[in-house]
């Protein structure tokens, strides 16, 4: 399991000493327990950088499960770069992550890469595929992309009516009218709660979603 508390994920490049352009050391992101939800990965929203030698980040944090945001004093420690590779459908990019030297990996973990949410498939580590590793030890990370968004629906069956969630990527549309599979449920979309507005007929993508209103399909019921 990873630390609670103290460790960095260190998105940006760290230069040595004191620099002018100081937010350049701020990290986009960390892993600290959220205390509402239990989630490890937090985005950084603004931070400085305070100590002597900086090497201390105050910063207000945004929990990137529930969203809650709140205060945290960081410490800066050592990082190395690691290679990651991230499947996206069918294709795989290489990209660079900078973890602390000490911080562990685990096959499961989310992670950010370049803003994006991964999740760790495999880790391999002194030319071994390994089930854990401190980052200092990884040759590869290679990952899958899983920034998913629940899209939650109300589903009317009969004179019920029934919750149901399921995951999207963020830019997937929904379409009023449109078909939609949930579990082994059928249902035909009547209404999208947006953000900002009710659609009764057009489309809206998962990101904006509060809501779907559906009806089940009829074949489906028994
Ligand atoms: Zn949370």
């Amino acid at each position: 399991m990873r630390l609670e508390g103290e460790t960095l994920k260190v998105g940006e490049n760290q230069e040595e000493g004191r620099s002018s352009a100081s937010s350049t050391r701020i990290p986009s992101g960390t892993v600290l327990e959220c205390p509402k939800c239990g989630e490890q990965n937090h985005r950084i929203l603004k931070g400085k950088l305070v100590g002597k030698k900086g090497e201390t980040v105050e910063c207000i944090v945004k929990c990137s499960k529930c969203g809650g945001v709140r205060k945290e004093t960081l410490k800066q420690e050592k990082s190395v770069v690691v290679r990651v590779i991230v499947s996206v459908e069918d294709r795989s990019v290489r990209k660079e992550l900078e973890l602390l030297q000490n911080d562990e990996v685990v096959v499961g973990d989310r992670l950010i890469v370049n803003g994006l949410e991964v999740e760790v498939s495999s880790i391999e580590s002194e030319g071994k595929r390994v089930q854990a590793a401190l980052a200092k030890d990884i040759d590869t990370l290679w990952t899958k992309r899983a920034d998913k968004v629940k899209v939650k629906f109300s589903i009317s069956k009969g004179r019920k009516t029934v919750s149901k969630e399921m995951y999207a990527q963020p830019d997937e549309e929904f379409f009023v009218g449109d078909m939609v599979e949930i579990g082994r449920m059928k249902v035909t979309i009547h209404k999208i709660m947006c953000k900002d507005k009710l659609l009764r007929r057009g489309s809206a993508v998962a990101s904006r979603i509060v809501r779907i209103y559906a009806r089940a399909i009829r074949e489906t019921w028994a």
